[in-house]
This record gives C-alpha cells, sequence and structure tokens, in this order.
C-alpha cells in the first residue's frame, strides 16, 4: 500500500543543482516555484496543483521546498526533549477519527488524578525533558476549573517545565465550565504556568468537513477566536492539519489560507505541523467513509506545499514521526522540514488509532535520523530558542529562554 522508501528517496534533491530539477518541471508548475522562489505568494489556487504533481514536477517541488528551507532557516534540525501525558481518555465528543477515547464505564477507561501526574512530570524531567505536552479527552466529570488547578500543581513542583497543554476544544470546555470568557479563561491559564497551547483540533477547518468529523468539536470560527486570543494574552501556539480523510485538495488549500492570514494577523504561531490521517482502528475507516491512501510521495507533496505557501509567515515545518514513521519522517527532512518533533516519551493517540512508529523517539535516535540526512541537529526549547544543556545529560534541565513576548511580537 505504501510507496516503499527507495521510490521515496529517489524524488530527493540529493545534490542536484535546483536550476536542473527547475528545467525539467512543466512551464507552470516552473511558474509557481520560481514565484515562492521570489518570495512573492504562492496563491490559494496553486495549493491544489501542487498537491496533485507528480514526476519531474514533483522533484521540482520538492527541490525548491528544499532549497527555500535552507535559505530561510539554514541546515539545522530543531528537536525538543518533551513528554505527553494524555491526562484522561474519557471522553463524550466521541469524533469519528479517533480511536483513543473511551466512555468512563469502559475497561479501559483512566483519569489519571494529580499525584500520577506529578510523578509523570517528575520522571520526564529526570529523563532530561524541558516541556511537558498535556491534552487529554473531555471528560464530563471533570471539575470545573480542573486544568487551572494541574497547571498550578505542576508548576508549583517544577517551576523549570514549559507547559504545552490544552487544546482549542479543551479551552472550549474549561471556559463553559467556568463561565468565563476566552480572554478571561485563557489568561488566568496563562498566570497559573501555561506556556503555549497546541494548535490542535484543528483537523480541516471547514464545517461541513467538520461535521462528517465530530458532530460536537469546536466549530471554525470558535477555534479561531480561541487561537486569535490566545495570540492576544501572549500565549504563543502550534497550528497543524489533519489530511488524508474526507477532505479534498481544495479544503487543504483553504485552511492553510486561514491558518497564513491569522498569522499575518496575530505572529502567534511559532510552527505548522501537518498530520497524516492515522485510519485503521477509527470509525471513519470501519463505516467506509475513508479508503486507505498511499504514504510516501503524497507526505513529501504536502510538505513541500507547506513550506512554499508559509514563506515569509511560519517559518518552522515540523515532521511527525508518530504519524509517518522514522524512516519517511527522515525523507521529509529533504522536503522544507526544519523540526523533528520531540521524543514524546509516551503517546497514546497515533498508537490507539493504528500508527506503529512506537510511543518514545529517545533524543540520540532523533539525532541520528537527521544526520542521516546530512543535517544538524539541535534541541531547542519549546518556542525555539536555546537550550544551554547537551540532549544526552539526563538531569540536564534548562529552563526556556524565549520569552512569549518575543514570539508574538507583543
Ligand atoms: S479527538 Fe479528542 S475530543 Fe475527539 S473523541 Fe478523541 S479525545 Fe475526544
Amino acid at each position: 500500500m505504501n510507496t516503499p522508501i527507495e521510490e521515496i528517496r529517489a524524488l530527493l534533491p540529493k545534490g542536484t543543482p535546483l536550476d536542473q530539477s527547475l528545467s525539467r518541471a512543466s512551464a507552470p508548475i516552473r511558474e509557481i516555484l520560481d514565484r515562492a522562489l521570489e518570495r512573492r505568494d504562492v496563491a490559494i489556487d496553486d495549493v491544489p496543483v501542487l498537491l496533485r504533481v507528480e514526476d519531474e514536477d514533483l522533484r521540482a517541488l520538492i527541490a525548491a521546498a528544499d532549497h527555500i528551507r535552507r535559505e530561510d532557516v539554514g541546515d539545522e534540525v530543531t528537536y525538543v526533549v518533551n513528554r505527553n501525558i494524555n491526562f484522561t481518555n474519557i471522553c463524550f465528543v466521541n469524533c469519528q477519527f479517533c480511536a483513543f477515547k473511551r466512555q468512563r464505564w469502559e475497561d479501559d477507561a483512566y483519569d489519571h488524578g494529580m499525584d500520577a501526574i506529578l510523578a509523570k512530570v517528575e520522571e520526564a524531567i529526570s529523563r532530561g525533558a524541558t516541556e511537558v505536552c498535556m491534552q487529554g479527552g473531555i471528560n464530563p466529570q471533570m471539575s470545573a476549573f480542573h486544568y487551572r488547578d494541574v497547571l498550578v500543581a505542576i508548576k508549583t513542583a517544577f517551576p523549570q517545565i514549559h507547559m504545552h497543554a490544552f487544546s482549542p476544544m479543551e479551552i472550549l470546555y474549561g471556559s463553559r465550565r467556568t463561565n468565563m470568557s476566552f480572554e478571561d479563561y485563557l489568561s488566568m491559564l496563562r498566570d497559573a504556568g501555561l506556556g503555549s497551547v497546541p494548535g490542535t483540533a484543528a483537523e480541516i477547518l471547514d464545517d461541513e468537513i467538520r461535521e462528517i468529523l465530530s458532530h460536537k468539536k469546536v466549530d471554525v470560527e470558535t477555534w479561531v477566536d480561541i487561537i486569535s486570543t490566545a495570540h492576544r494574552v501572549g500565549i504563543p501556539t502550534t497550528s497543524t492539519i489533519m489530511y488524508g480523510h474526507v477532505e479534498s485538495l481544495d479544503h487543504i488549500a483553504a485552511h492553510l489560507d486561514l491558518l497564513r492570514r491569522m498569522q499575518r494577523e496575530t505572529r502567534g504561531f511559532t510552527e505548522f505541523v501537518p498530520l497524516r490521517f492515522i485510519y485503521e482502528n477509527t470509525i471513519l475507516y470501519q463505516r467506509g467513509l475513508v479508503k486507505p491512501t498511499p504514504q510516501g510521495a503524497s507526505d513529501l507533496r504536502m510538505y513541500a506545499t507547506c513550506r512554499l505557501f508559509f514563506r515569509g509567515d511560519i517559518d518552522n515545518l515540523q515532521t511527525s514521526w508518530v504519524k509517518l514513521g522514522h524512516e519517511l519522517s527522515a525523507a521529509t527532512l529533504a522536503a522544507g522540514v526544519n523540526d523533528f518533533g520531540g521524543t514524546l516519551m509516551e503517546e497514546s493517540i497515533s498508537r490507539e488509532a493504528g500508527a506503529d512508529a512506537g510511543e518514545y523517539t529517545t533524543a540520540e535516535e532523533i539525532e541520528d535520523l537527521i544526520r542521516s540526512m546530512g543535517r544538524i541537529p539541535r534541541q531547542r526549547s519549546t518556542l525555539y530558542g536555546e537550550i544551554s544543556a547537551p540532549a544526552a545529560a539526563p538531569l540536564g534541565l534548562a529552563a526556556d529562554t524565549t520569552p512569549v513576548g518575543s514570539i508574538v511580537g507583543a
């Protein structure tokens, strides 16, 4: 089903001069690539065109993305030493693409108490983590101020850890439970130690598609409102797309365009992360609403197109080893990617959906994968600042050195 890795590697530039790759491309594709290379905008209508390219056009697209990545952010590939904590899998939202959620009466439903969460954070720090990434199900039995209380408990015990937590869906739920506006709720979480918010729950930012994926999920207007408010109150966020399910290429184009317009207003996105849909154990697949799509060339197309589209707006393009596996995610480094994500240490959401890349990639493994592509690994903070301690030092915890204001332009 998936494109063999040898075929993927044959698409990568590997020292071929850019001019040579461009000269073999068709005229319409070359016109788009030239525009990106000259720092002029790739238009929304160009996106579906780029996402369909084949053969020499695809090679030229990848070569252009690799060239732009080198010009804009250099040869370093960054990564963060972090731990995922999916603190509960109890959820009433019932997204059709999610194999992680459980009803509270199911045997394997769980909701970690505060002591268990603190023990996980302590263990992560002892293994060199500078970040905890925390997201969970939407648990109807949680206390109204639970998210704030978790932050306060963690930051009181471990003030040095960067808390990257709570998707826009969790922010929506928390603000409803507390009867607070998004601004007041996010400001409260910020003051309790929230360092940044994952730009997840985005899936595809189109309400008709979202209705198919999840009837109860945060709608587009509310997602934009929550993320824009986070940026306004000084909380940077990542940005994501989940691709490869029921969406069309036009939906992808509109999604990227919306994120680019938001970034031009707020400058609050730290990175963009394309996330391939993992279909195996999902209701969408079981009901025949999605067909398996081959991994490989389609992922390189997506990453390379995003490097071009976000040029000048979002510099950091992150691959996902959880979704793509180690070999393919390493290959994306030659298609515009400059960040390898995090070590994670514990990953449940993609694993439950059928991903088989494992739960933990050590810093050493990540560095080896980066070097295997001829690039230079560098451990970073969550907000792309410097880390003074070496990645391998087990207790070498360094504080996040980048002030929030410098990312959001406040
Ligand atoms: S994706 Fe999140 S909100 Fe949706 S069902 Fe899964 S845990 Fe719940």
